[in-house]
């Protein structure tokens, strides 16, 4: 079975190392060793050094938020995934709807960072999601089911099985509207039956499937339990080490329930 799976995306907070450093630290003595949920913190890339240094000797993983696709050269601003590695991470947010959407990052330049980001063996967290006005027009499945084909195109089963994905709906990222367990779960339900098509069983079945979108201690047991909810991808909840921690909790007691 598949065991649960809790990253918290800092985005663009807190605003200090000694903040980041602070959040991470409570994280860190929180965790302690469990790693019956697995957890990484996807900080800012400039507190990524010190976020790794709070983390040693911990099982949680580091993320960074975002990459490029290149692994060297003339790209001003950007980072590529061995200067991840060797600022500490395992992890890597790729295709956050807030990259879609607010600087209209394509599933095209997606798949290419995808590619690059298992080259240089990290894992990568892979966000799809449809908007509020593609749900309403009951575009759901379509527009997940393009985001995912063309973010994953090219790849192998045996890739496939170090990919992590992120169902975010946009509507309910930052905002507060969570989906149902029951909206959750059929969107995950299709996404596996979408894996199940392309990689075949062995790999549906294997690929950790996060949910997100305002995960909070009060909600995450219901969205967790959901059979093909297989963690959650931790926006706001994550900059309090309570509520983060809080949400863990909630994976712990749904996986000693049985789920993984
Ligand atoms: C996110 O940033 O991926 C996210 C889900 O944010 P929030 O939990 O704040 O909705």
């Amino acid at each position: 079975m598949r065991p649960l799976f809790i990253a918290g995306n800092w985005k663009m907070n807190p605003g200090t190392s000694e903040a980041a450093v602070a959040l991470a630290e409570a994280v860190k003595a929180g965790v302690g060793q469990e790693t019956r949920v697995r957890v990484a913190l996807c900080p800012p890339s400039v507190f990524l050094n010190a976020v790794d240094g709070v983390l040693e000797n911990s099982p949680i993983g580091l993320g960074a938020q975002n990459m490029h696709w290149k692994a060297d050269g003339a790209y001003t601003g950007e980072l590529s995934g061995s200067m991840l590695v060797d600022a500490g991470c395992t992890h890597v947010i790729l295709g956050h709807s807030e990259r879609r959407h607010g600087m209209h990052e394509t599933s095209q330049e997606v798949n290419e960072k995808l590619k690059a980001a298992l080259a240089a063996k990290l894992i990568p967290i892979v966000c799809i999601g449809e908007t509020l006005v593609e749900r309403e027009a009951h575009k759901t499945d379509e527009v997940v089911g393009t985001q995912l084909e063309e973010s994953l195109k090219g790849l192998t089963a045996e890739e496939m099985n170090g990919v992590v994905l992120a169902y975010e709906p946009v509507w309910a990222i930052g905002t507060g509207k969570t989906a149902t367990p029951a909206q959750a779960q059929h969107v995950h339900a299709f996404i596996r039956s979408m894996l199940r098509e392309i990689f075949g069983e062995a790999t549906a079945s294997r690929v950790i499937v996060q949910y997100g979108g305002s995960v909070k201690p009060e909600n995450a047991a219901d969205l967790l339990a959901c059979p093909d909810i297989d963690g959650s991808l931790v926006g706001g909840a994550s900059l309090k080490a309570a509520d983060f921690l809080g949400i863990i909790n909630a994976g712990l007691a749904v996986t000693a329930k049985g789920k993984a």
